[in-house]
């Protein structure tokens, strides 16, 4: 039985496609080349929707999608009440959810001001600590709010840590470890349970190889 599959634009497509080509699973046409967002595959059965990451945990709750490809940071930010299952951990897309702040400078008493893109894993973060903070919705380069006076601190993903560096931050402390994570629809694990299996278990074994 044929599966949709929507995964993420970007490092997450990148890093995903090289692991179900392994599962037999191409798209009919490149990804990185066409404009179009639904894809055939080459097996014919499958379906590949490639949209924005917020949206991957959005298509697969409301059942347009069998199984999604998705950060864990996508999954955590999008709600704690998740309505679909998490299966898989493909171990690619490895990163840190941190706090950050300028270099040298102490957090402030009282209301901490925190940018992030990751509004929900922040609040939730800061709550566990009992800190009360103001948090500040951006959609990207959530590095300068500090420099630019619109925060004292910020949660963003790093990697490497030269975007902090660069912008004169440093890295406080790890809120938690992300990778790439593979989720899928609950009616589709009762409907559509031997694909949705086969798929899991060829890309585990690909995964672990
Ligand atoms: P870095 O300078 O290597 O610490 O990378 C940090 C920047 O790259 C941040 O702005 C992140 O948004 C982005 N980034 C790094 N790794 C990932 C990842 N695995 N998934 C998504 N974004 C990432």
């Amino acid at each position: 039985m044929g599966l949709v599959i929507v995964l993420n634009k970007g490092r997450i497509l990148a890093e995903s496609l090289p692991l179900l080509a392994k599962c037999g699973i191409e798209p009919s046409e490149n990804p990185n080349e066409s404009r179009k967002l639904i894809f055939g595959t080459t097996t014919g059965e499958h379906q590949l929707i490639i949209t924005r990451s917020a949206d991957v945990p959005t298509y697969v709750e409301h059942g347009v999608a069998d199984i999604g490809i998705t950060g864990k940071d996508t999954i955590l930010e999008y709600g704690s009440n998740l309505d679909f299952y998490e299966l898989l951990d493909l171990h690619i897309g490895k990163c840190r959810m941190m706090t950050a702040g300028p270099v040298g400078v102490e957090e402030p008493e009282g209301v901490l001001r925190v940018a992030s893109k990751f509004v929900n894993i922040a609040r939730n973060y800061y709550h566990s600590r009992c800190r009360q903070v103001s948090l500040i919705k951006m959609s990207g380069a959530i590095e300068i709010a500090p420099m630019l006076g619109l925060a004292d601190c910020i949660v963003d993903i790093v990697d490497t840590g030269n975007t902090l560096k660069a912008n004169g931050l440093e890295a406080r402390e790890t809120i938690c470890d992300i990778s790439t994570r593979v989720i899928a629809n609950r009616a589709s694990m009762k409907t559509k349970y031997d694909a949705v299996e086969k798929f899991v278990a060829d890309l585990r074994d690909v995964v672990q190889a």
